[in-house]
């Protein structure tokens, strides 16, 4: 292998067969052939054997194959055989659930797949990173997680963070310069390797190896992805083990009691196990994993991309959404609207349309014939890296506001950059707020900035204006800042532009950002996404504090916070942000809703502060500093758009279409998904709790057992399941958004849930025992088939009663749910099938039953609804004050 470090960049273009235009289409498709896709190998989620045989992997299996071997040997064949079907059936479900709920992740996954840019027979387009080969050319900038070891073709202030492969935190420069041959990797600053991130500047680089081939593949071979388990799943499986313990206990109980009274020992122990399998809600883990991967699908089909599990359930949590303005607030499609430079002018036009004219007090004037304006223009087109093009009507590729300043400079016929080379650049940063660069226009070096206001100004000593140039007085400045002031004022979007012409060859950023000529002011609008108003009103209901925090001026957020109606705090500038302490701000942190002109460290003290009054915190994102408060936020949220892939790798969620109202969205889903989570967990731990009672209790009166064991199981692991699945996909309920959010301390069996959940399992007990016990005269075998049947429909009254634990089954509109529907049509059907057809009567000893007790069912295990209904309004009753109106 070359040593492509160690190669002049044209060397190495020449040994790769390619050029500085990058590969063709067909070239590039044939290397691909010939390389295979740019991926490391993944251990990923499991296959579909392993999902298949994790489902024998629990307890409840295990004793129920203990079952099924009692059975056979005391001659119970039959018995054997259901128990052996029940058992598949149980592997089955699961394993369809659980099979469906890892592809949807993995189509989750391939959704936030990195991407890289790549120039293709010239042209510079995006592609999935997967697809690069030896020879592509690519683009890299700040934020940028390298996709390929490559060589390195010209850069712009190229800075990498290369800690995954060298283990150095501090940012490496780097440069097109070969360096020694036998330079250790750490030092070989004219290459980039795959998956290190790009911080600072820009640059072109050939890519010389990809996939396992590379530095990273070849160190790690493999990436390792464990994916985190929700908390809500392993609290819930928690649960369901001491519960096992303490159905377990009553299991030993029933069996001694009842080989104490001289019961058959073989049958008594078939319904000990039946119970101790009855007590297990076996389905609740695959109904969270179900709720999830649904809930996360929906998700994504309303623009938010969960990344990591476990923030579906903080998202439901939310108390304050802290949210950039540009793009996410706002539309991010800039226009210059006006300059000023001594004197107002206004542009017309509208979006990116190269077309307008420039307008001093009404009257349309020549830009070029003006000399600040026109230097104004010049430098607002030079001072950037982005791109306007015509592909279904006007676009920019690249930053909006700097799309702005190309579309200003062809309104004006001033973009001069065909004209002009760049030297060097220094690249926007949001920390630094500004931008240079060094041009060789004919025989002059011009060097251009534009930035803020204020750090612009504080680098210049002279001002052009209409009356010509002269050096800039500390009036200039105040009266510039006061311009300034009045046009964020006015919601624009301020930026300062400021040029020099330079002899000598001296490079150096202080020298070069020394003694500038300010010649004027860009104000642009970028107007409210429109639907924000509405998601921000939601907010409100929903007890969720929305927090601007924005790198623009304080007056321009003010303003756009205004029009948004969310100002109902105060604003809080970075400066003012940075002579407070923590404690000063945690002080006031409760009554503020908008911080201007801030950075990423103060994202990282707001959040500290919010947390500290217990906030659960969702922040978004976007450059390459916000990793770490993305990563300290409960929610990090990543824009998709416009996001750097730094910021989505440290993320939780990405917005594909980087609006705030997907973030109110993604808040409602996650409501709605704990909320199904904890119906189906009420709902399949009374039915638990009831089966077991109703054994228990006839054993401890001294009555016969009122079920079979595998008439136990019957209803456990068959009937009960097909609504379970329902639940946990039931939609929105109306009045979501109106409730204040849950605390995350609530347990998920909170007090009133627990109160509901045990207040219909003892109707179930009573409804299924009193049946049992009227019926018992019909024989003991009848009575049983009744006790069955009413247990399959109290199960299923309470099923349907579970939807919501606000409205009365009455408010509820009966086809809401169809999922829930089928599922309890196939449980009715699982119940009657056992009743009916002779090989399941003889199996499970049941007997048909007549008109008369089918209706004497219907009406007793009504009692369940009735409970539910009682429950239902003393829960409304006690939430009432602290859960705001219910909106009912
Ligand atoms: P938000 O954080 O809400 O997205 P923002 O986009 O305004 O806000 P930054 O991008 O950090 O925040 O911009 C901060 C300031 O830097 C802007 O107010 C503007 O004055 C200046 N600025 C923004 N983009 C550029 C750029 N490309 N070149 C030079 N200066 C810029």
């Amino acid at each position: 292998m070359a040593n492509w470090h160690a190669l002049p960049p044209e060397e190495a273009l020449k040994l790769l067969n390619s050029g500085s235009d990058g590969l063709s289409e067909d070239e590039a498709a044939s290397r691909l052939e010939r390389f295979g896709p740019n991926d490391l190998a993944r251990i990923s989620g499991p296959g579909p054997v392993r999902i298949l045989l994790r489902q024998f992997e629990n307890y409840m299996v295990l004793v129920l194959l203990a079952a099924a071997v009692i059975s056979w040997l005391s001659g119970e064949k039959s018995n054997a055989i259901v128990v052996l079907g029940i058992l598949l059936f149980i592997a089955i479900l699961g394993f369809v659930q659980e099979y469906r709920a890892e592809r949807a992740m993995e189509a989750l996954r391939k959704m936030v797949a990195p991407e890289a840019r790549v120039f293709r027979g010239g042209r510079l387009v995006t592609l999935p990173a997967g697809n690069l080969v030896p020879g592509d050319v690519i683009y890299v900038e700040a934020g940028d997680i390298v996709p390929a070891d490559a060589r390195i073709l010209d850069a712009s202030a190229l800075e990498a963070v290369e800690s995954s492969l060298t283990g150095e935190s501090n940012p490496v420069r780097k440069s097109p310069d070969p360096v020694r041959e036998d330079a250790p990797l750490a030092d070989r600053s004219s290459m980039l390797f795959m998956g290190t991130m790009v911080t600072y500047g820009n640059g072109r680089a050939v890519v010389t190896s990809t996939g396992s081939d590379t530095e990273l593949g070849r160190i790690s071979g493999m990436i390792q992805e464990t994916p985190a388990e929700p908390p809500l799943k392993i609290r819930l499986q928690q649960l369901s083990k001491s519960l096992a313990v303490m159905v377990f206990i009553a299991a030993i109980l029933v069996f001694s009691i009842q080989v104490y009274r001289g019961n058959p020992v073989l049958d008594t122990l078939l319904i000990a196990a039946a119970l101790a399998v009855a007590g297990i809600p076996e389905a609740l883990p695959f109904v969270v994993t179900l709720a999830l991967a649904y809930g996360t699908q929906s998700m994504a089909r309303r623009n938010a991309i969960v990344r990591r599990l476990p923030a579906v359930e903080t998202l439901g949590s939310t108390t304050v959404i802290c949210t950039d303005k540009t793009g996410t607030l706002t539309r991010g499609e800039m226009t210059v609207r006006e300059i000023w430079c001594g004197r107002r002018v206004e542009v017309t036009g509208s979006g990116y349309v190269p077309e307008g004219v420039f307008k001093v007090d009404g009257s349309e004037i020549d830009p070029g014939a003006f000399d600040a304006l026109r230097e104004t223009i010049i430098t607002g087109a030079l001072c950037n890296n982005s791109e306007v093009v015509f592909e279904d009507g006007w676009q920019i590729v690249g930053d909006p506001t700097e799309g702005a300043l190309i579309v200003l400079a062809k309104k004006a016929g001033l973009d001069l950059r065909e004209r002009c080379r760049e030297v060097t650049e220094y690249p926007f940063a949001s920390d630094t707020r500004r931008m240079t660069t060094v041009h060789q226009c004919g025989n002059d070096l011009r060097v251009s900035m534009k930035g803020a206001v204020e750090v612009v100004v504080e680098r210049c000593s002279y001002v052009m204006d209409h009356s010509g140039l002269r050096p800039l007085s500390d009036a200039d400045r105040k009266r510039i800042l006061e311009i300034a002031d009045v046009m964020a004022g006015r919601a624009l979007r301020v930026l300062a532009a400021a040029f020099k012409q330079i002899e000598s060859g001296d490079l150096s950023r202080d020298f070069l950002e020394r003694d500038m000529i300010f010649t004027g002011l860009f104000g642009m609008m970028d107007p409210p996404r429109e639907e924000v108003c509405g998601a921000i009103d939601v907010c409100k209901r929903a007890g969720i504090r929305p927090v601007m925090i924005t790198g623009d001026h304080k007056r321009t957020a003010e303003a756009i916070a205004g029009e948004l109606r969310m100002l109902n705090g105060g604003v809080l500038d970075g400066s003012e942000l940075d002579s407070m302490s923590d404690q000063e701000l945690s002080d006031r942190i409760e009554s503020i809703s908008v911080f201007s002109r801030a950075t990423a460290e103060h994202k990282m003290r707001i959040i500290k502060a919010l947390k500290e009054h217990g906030h659960v915190v969702a922040m978004t994102g976007d450059g390459v500093n916000d990793a770490p408060a993305l990563r300290s936020a409960d929610i990090g949220i990543a824009m998709g758009r416009t996001g750097t892939d730094v910021s989505k790798e440290a993320s939780d969620m990405v917005l594909a279409d980087d609006n705030f109202a997907t973030i109110v969205a993604a808040v409602e889903e996650g409501r709605r998904i704990y909320e199904n989570i904890r119906k189906a967990s009420a709902y399949m731990l009374a039915v638990t709790f009831a089966e077991v009672a109703v054994i228990l209790m006839a054993v401890l009166v001294g009555l016969p057992a009122p079920l079979l064991a595998l008439q136990i199981l019957w209803i456990n692991v068959v009937a009960e399941d097909f609504p379970a699945i329902g639940l946990a996909v039931e939609p929105a309920r109306p009045g979501l958004m109106n409730e204040r959010p849950r605390n995350p301390k609530e347990p998920i069996l909170s007090r009133d849930v627990l109160v509901y959940t045990i207040g219909t399992s003892a109707a179930m007990l009573i409804g299924t025992l009193g049946l049992f016990l009227l019926n018992l005269d019909d024989g003991l075998g009848y009575a049983r088939t009744v006790a069955f049947a009413s247990l399959g429909i109290c199960a299923i009254y309470n099923a349907y009663s579970s939807r919501s634990f606000h409205h009365s089954v009455l408010q509820m509109n009966p086809t809401g749910n169809v999922k829930l529907l089928a599922g309890i049509v196939a449980s009715l059907a699982s119940v009657v099938m056992v009743i009916y057809i002779p090989v399941f009567q003889r199996a499970f000893e049941t007997l048909p039953l007549t008109l008369d007790s089918w209706l004497q069912v219907w009406l007793v295990s009504t009692i369940v609804i009735v409970v539910a209904e009682v429950l239902k309004r003393s829960m409304k009753t006690n939430s009432q004050g602290s859960v705001g109106s219910p909106g009912e």
